[in-house]
């Protein structure tokens, strides 16, 4: 075994295993240069973050304009224009209800704030409702609560101790909805604190799709309990399902609303929680023992929210939804060719998002062939990291037809290969 070179530990990588990364040094688009003039396709948006593609020029110069003017403030007691105004164009644009926006700095702690929202809401209520539910598959990101929350598995196993208990509910397969639907009634009738959900599909524990009724009918006996329906929007947020927001599907108001990835339309990290006015008005009040405690050192950056309003103008002022649109019907036209094809099962889209199980005799994330196939992309100049067999294709949304034909032919030969 060799040691790496270099000191850096890199995320969610097995350095015994893992060849020397790219030295990436520029992006454009769907694409990304690096040092030794290589090319790479993005096809998975650099771990889901970048809707718009790489260095999108609005958000560029937003994000000079902002750093040459004020970079960092606490927030704390004080405000800067680019914060104000991302909070009012979020509210705007999100499901009615959602009147407040507390802002962090990545997906996780969008998803911390929202548990410690539910618990401070029951709690300043007059309730101690602590107990969360949530779905089997689910992830909800890497720190100790949101491991909790998250499907235990290989991601957490070594970290098991340190995690509290939460009631699993089986996921809402097609045909077989009514099962979820009746463990959440059943689980509802205990009082717990809220239900949080990846809505229409999850996506770190398997690219799992389920449908915009069963999302709906979850939210309805939510709010017949009085149980929080909190709605984890940081991978479908912005576009990913189709539609600007995964609950707009299935007509859903959540009570609590995580983004972040696509926020800023994937340049920087930035994250906000959304909820309604009921919860904010829980830890209203003049004692001070109800103050929201939850802050970190970079809340509100005003160079992140600055990128992030030029995201929403690009979404208010580009032909964007037209953009999703052709995408996902090019990538529908493009998986056609694999339905077929008994070397891969469920073979599914949502929105922009494609994925297909490459059948393996080790299925699931340690599945033997994964780093084959991620081998195999990266020799052939695109990004697209296997989920263990599982294969996807999560583009930016200036992917064009030549771009998808490159990554479905790469599929095919993989298949080949591996199949
Ligand atoms: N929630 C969902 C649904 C996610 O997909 C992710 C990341 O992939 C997270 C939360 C965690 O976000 P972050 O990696 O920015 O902490």
């Amino acid at each position: 075994m060799t040691a790496s070179p270099s000191p850096v530990w890199h995320p969610f990588t097995q350095h015994a295993l893992a060849p020397e990364p790219p030295v990436v040094v520029r992006g454009n688009g769907a694409w990304l240069e690096t040092a030794s003039g290589g090319r790479i396709l993005d096809a998975i948006s650099s771990w889901w973050v970048i809707t718009h593609g790489h260095c999108h020029p609005r958000i560029v110069a937003a994000i000079a304009e902002q750093a040459g003017q004020l970079d960092q403030v606490i927030f704390a007691g004080h405000t800067h224009p680019a914060a104000e105004a991302l909070a009012r164009g979020l509210v705007a644009m999100t499901p009615e209800g959602l009147d407040h926006v507390f802002f962090s700095d990545s997906g996780s702690t969008a998803v911390e704030v929202a548990l410690k929202m539910a618990a401070g809401y029951w709690r300043h209520t007059g309730e101690q409702r602590t107990r969360i539910l949530a779905l089997e598959h689910g992830y909800h990101g890497d720190t100790i609560g949101t491991m909790s929350v998250g499907a235990r598995g290989v991601y957490n196993a070594a970290y098991e101790p340190f995690l509290f208990e939460v009631t699993r509910l089986p996921f809402p397969e097609k045909g077989r909805e009514q099962a979820t639907l009746d463990a959440l009634e059943a689980a509802c009738r205990e009082a717990p604190a809220a239900l949080l959900v990846e809505p229409l599909i999850l996506g770190a524990g398997g690219m799992y799709i389920y449908g915009p009724g069963v999302l709906a009918e979850m939210a309805a006996i939510c709010a017949r309990h009085g149980v929080l329906f909190i709605a984890d929007e940081v991978m479908t947020g912005f576009g990913r399902t189709g539609t600007l927001f995964a609950c707009e599907q299935a007509g859903v108001v959540p009570d609590i609303a995580c983004y972040a990835k696509g926020l800023t339309g994937g340049s920087l990290p930035l994250a906000v929680t959304l909820c309604r006015s009921a919860i904010f008005d829980a830890h209203y009040s003049t004692d001070r023992a109800r103050t929201f405690f939850h802050s970190s050192s970079f809340t509100a950056n005003p160079i992140a929210c600055a990128a992030a309003v030029a995201n929403l103008k690009i979404w208010a002022e580009e032909p964007v939804r037209g953009r999703i649109t052709a995408l996902g019907d090019a990538q529908e036209e493009r998986l056609a060719n694999f339905r077929d094809d008994r070397r891969f099962a469920n073979v599914r889209r949502i929105g922009t998002i494609a994925a297909l199980d490459l059948v393996a005799p080790d299925p699931g994330y340690l599945a033997d062939v994964g780093p084959r196939l991620a081998a195999f992309f990266r020799d052939e100049g695109l990004l697209i990291r296997p989920l263990g067999n599982t294969l996807y294709v999560m583009p930016p949304y200036c992917t064009t037809a030549e771009d998808l034909d490159l990554v479905y032919g790469a599929i095919a030969t993989a298949a080949d290969r591996f199949g």
